[in-house]
This record gives C-alpha cells, sequence and structure tokens, in this order.
C-alpha cells in the first residue's frame, strides 16, 4: 500500500515513513492510493471476531511494512478489557427504536480519542525502537487529543510529548486530566489565544523543515493517517452489532470538529461498509454544516469562533476536511490545489455550488449535517436522561440532535459517543442540577500539582522552548 498527498507531490510513502510525520511536504494530506474493498465473504468473517483482531485485520489492509506478527501484536496489546472497560472494546446500546449510542469514551482519558491514540503510542514506540529514533511530539488540543496523546506517550520510551492548548479554554476537568501528568516526557504548553492559534503554531513549526529534522519534531493532530486509520475499525465493529447480518444498511451521526473522525466513517464507507448516511453533527460553529448545505467552504476568524459547551468541536477550519474534499473533486489535485492553496489562501473560502461535484456530497458519498446551539444541547441532555435515564456529554448530545433529524425507517442510526459527560460537568450541572457520576479514579485529581508553562500564541516562543526541553 502507498500513501499520495492530496495535494499531488510525485512521491510515494510507505504506512511507516507517514506515522512518525504531518503533513506531506506540499502541505497536502496523506491518503491511500485507494481504499482497498471489502466484499461481502470478508464481512461475514469479521463479523465474529473479537475487537483487537477485526482491528488487525483492517490495519493489515494499510500497513504492508510491519510484519503481521508484531501488528497483531501491537492490536492485542492496544484493545483490551483492561484499557477499554469491556470485551466488546466500543460496545452499542439501543437508547430508542432505531437509534443507537456506540460507546467509544472508556478508554484512559473518557473520549473517543482514546481510541486511536492507545493504538498510536504503541505504533510509535515499536516504530522509534525499530528504528533507534527518538520523536518530539508537538501538538495541538482544545482539549480530548491532548490528554489521549499525554495518556498514550507517557512513559514511551523515545517519545517526547510537548502539547500546545488554548490557556483557560478546556474545562477544570481536562486542564486537570493533563496538567496532572508528572512524567518527565510530558510537557504541557498553556497559550495565550485559541485552538486555531495553536494549530497555527503546529502547522508553522512542521512548516520550518530545518527545525522539524534537526528536533526531530512529529505530530499526533488527527490528520494523522494512523490515527484516522484507527477510528476506521469502530464503524465495523458498530455496523457488526447494529445489524444481524452484511445486507443491512445503517447510518452514523458523527459530532464532528476536525472532520477526522467522520472521514473516518467515508473510509469504511468507501470500502465497501454498507454506510447508508454519515450526518456531520456540528455546533455554532458551523462551517461544516454549511458547506454540506450550501457548497461553500468559509473558514471562519479566530474572532468568528464561538466557545461553546461542546468545546472539542470549537473549530474554524477542519483539518481533515480536505482528505474528503479530494476524492469529492475525483481526487484531482490540481483542482483540490486551486480549492485549498488558491481561494481558502485569497479568500478564505470556495464555493462549489455550481460544481457537480458538490450534488456528489450527498448523492455519491453519504454525506447529511445538521447543527445545534447551546439551548439544543441543553434540551438534549434533559430529554435524554428523563426518557431513557442515560446522561449524555454535550458532543454527544449535538450527535443526537443532528441524528433524530435525519432517520430513516428501518435504518439503524448510530450515534458516535465521544465522551463521557463528566468531562464536561458543568454543562451537565446547567442542564439537570447535578454532576455526573466520576470514575474512582479521576478523584479529585483538580487538586493535584500542575505541570504546564505559559507562552506567547508565537511559533517561535514554542520552538525556543522545545529547543531548551528535548534532552
Ligand atoms: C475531538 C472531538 C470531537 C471532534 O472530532 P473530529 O475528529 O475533530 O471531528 C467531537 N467530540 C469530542 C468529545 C471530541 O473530543
Amino acid at each position: 500500500m502507498n500513501y499520495l498527498s492530496t495535494r499531488g507531490h510525485p512521491d510515494r510513502k510507505r504506512f511507516c515513513e507517514i506515522l512518525l510525520e504531518g503533513l506531506a511536504p506540499d502541505g497536502g494530506l496523506y491518503l491511500p492510493e485507494a481504499y482497498p474493498q471489502v466484499d461481502t465473504a470478508t464481512l461475514a468473517k469479521w463479523r465474529a471476531l473479537p475487537y483487537a483482531e477485526l482491528a488487525f485485520e483492517i490495519l493489515s489492509l494499510y500497513i504492508d511494512d510491519i510484519p503481521p506478527a508484531d501488528l497483531k501484536a501491537i492490536c492485542a496489546k492496544t484493545y483490551t478489557a483492561e484499557v477499554f472497560g469491556t470485551d466488546e472494546i466500543v460496545p452499542l446500546r439501543e437508547l430508542e427504536d432505531g437509534v443507537y449510542l456506540e460507546a467509544l469514551s472508556n478508554g484512559p482519558t473518557l473520549a473517543f480519542k482514546d481510541m486511536a491514540m492507545q493504538l498510536l503510542g504503541n505504533l510509535f514506540e515499536y516504530e522509534l525502537a525499530r528504528r533507534g529514533a527518538e520523536l518530539n511530539i508537538l501538538g495541538a488540543t482544545s482539549g480530548d487529543t491532548g490528554s489521549a496523546a499525554e495518556y498514550a506517550m507517557r512513559g514511551k520510551k523515545g517519545v517526547r510529548v510537548f502539547m500546545t492548548s488554548p490557556d483557560g479554554r478546556m474545562s477544570p476537568f481536562q486542564q486537570a486530566q493533563m496538567f496532572s501528568l508528572q512524567d518527565e516526557n510530558i510537557h504541557n504548553i498553556a497559550i495565550t489565544g485559541v485552538f486555531d492559534d495553536c494549530q497555527d503554531i503546529v502547522k508553522a513549526v512542521s512548516n520550518d523543515l530545518g527545525f522539524k529534522r534537526k528536533y526531530r519534531i512529529g505530530t499526533v493532530n488527527s490528520i494523522n493517517w494512523a490515527r484516522l486509520l484507527a477510528q476506521v475499525v469502530y464503524y465495523f465493529a458498530g455496523y457488526f452489532q447494529a445489524t444481524a447480518s452484511n445486507d443491512k444498511p445503517v447510518s452514523f451521526t458523527v459530532p464532528s470538529g476536525n472532520f477526522g473522525n467522520v472521514c473516518a466513517g467515508h473510509v469504511a464507507r468507501s470500502m465497501g461498509l454498507p454506510i447508508q448516511t454519515l450526518v456531520v453533527a456540528t455546533n455554532e460553529n458551523d462551517v461544516l454544516d454549511e458547506f454540506f448545505r450550501t457548497g461553500v467552504y468559509r473558514v471562519r476568524a479566530a474572532v468568528d469562533t464561538h466557545e461553546t459547551s461542546s468545546p472539542s468541536m470549537d473549530i474554524s477550519k477542519a483539518s481533515n476536511f480536505e482528505r474528503f474534499v479530494f476524492d469529492l473533486v475525483g481526487r484531482d489535485a490540481a483542482k483540490l490545489r486551486k480549492l485549498f492553496v488558491d481561494d481558502l489562501g485569497l479568500q478564505g473560502s470556495f464555493d462549489l455550488s455550481a460544481d457537480p461535484a458538490f450534488k456528489q456530497a450527498a448523492e455519491r458519498f453519504g454525506f447529511k449535517s445538521g447543527r445545534s446551539t447551546h439551548a439544543d444541547r441543553l434540551a438534549t441532555i434533559r430529554d435524554t436522561d428523563k426518557r431513557f435515564a442515560t446522561l449524555v456529554d454535550p458532543h454527544t448530545a449535538d450527535g443526537l440532535k443532528a441524528a433524530r433529524e435525519q432517520l430513516v425507517p428501518g435504518v439503524p442510526m448510530v450515534v458516535l459517543e465521544t465522551a463521557l459527560p463528566i468531562k464536561f460537568a458543568a454543562t451537565l450541572v446547567e442542564a439537570l442540577g447535578a454532576e455526573p457520576a466520576r470514575p474512582k479514579k479521576f478523584e479529585g485529581i483538580e487538586a493535584l500539582p500542575k505541570r504546564v508553562v505559559k507562552l506567547p500564541a508565537d511559533a517561535e516562543a514554542v520552538k525556543a522552548y522545545i529547543a531548551e526541553n528535548c534532552g
């Protein structure tokens, strides 16, 4: 399996080469040259597999430069009941007639990002040991990515984490989760600014190829292909749990920010998994909903990016969206470059409304979208508690609301549960008047000593900090 860049760079790479990289050299995102196709006989075989073995089967189609026995061992070590709480790893339950919740948030940091990041930690350690190399991971987080990365990489040999986050914008629980880690290889950097400033810093540092090489900078942001690939697995696992046979269509609703999670759904669907609709659920930061409604992709300025009660979806641009648009425009790299380099660069938007490709987003690729407000979120949390005695976090609530708008009789709708409610306790208190129960291991974490430095929103300041602190 070879990987190409969405922006047309002539080089082709193997999985382990892009594993430790972020963007392609031309600023594009890596994608496989083609999506492996899964036939019904294969689906039938996979249906019976435990999660770790299903993961191995799917990853094997995309990874041919790790010996199968090693890859199998990595999957087995990653997806255990001990780490994820149940043998199913991603248990599905029916909430109401035809609407299901797929639990993706029972890993170490209580958000779905653990699903990919725990695998990434083990892949990184394996590959770095094999090369006798070290890596300094630079990341940007508005909460869940950072903690998932830190819990996946803590104590891992050959890896340091430098995680930027917008100062004061994460929930107290999220801050405590990250900043209380005392591991020497974990560095928390609070940036004076918003999440997009953090993302821009990561991009600026990664684009400084000299610095990147000298300090062996890598990334674990959602543009990392291995993360996206790991997420493909739970679409299959969700599908198998929601159906009794492989001829039934299923739809998924995905609380979305950077378009990583739902892009994995797009990959699963492109492989032949019978997914009918992929519903992209957004909050007030609705750049994706706007695109799927109108064909106009208009990135927002930092000042127009709202701070919402589903903060992990507070984005002004969706960093993985380019992957989907590449497929949407028929993998035409020149056209892709015009949209993402010329149009976005010059005017901050592109317009596909009059392009025949836009219709394909819904008709051929199955995309729909929805949008929620703070009031919707509270109403959904209350309603779900009242009618089903089930607590959902604000992101999952955004998903539920969008899902209900797209129900089709006879087609199961699986809503991806992206975090546990305790991570966003303030909003649960606002909705229900009481805090959700907290897992024992997280009791009192806000009071623990914190390990964090504060820096301005300036790539040079972050570079200087890395240079000083990387061994
Ligand atoms: C990261 C995150 C999202 C958004 O996922 P993307 O892959 O960026 O679209 C949604 N909900 C929660 C809880 C998250 O942590």
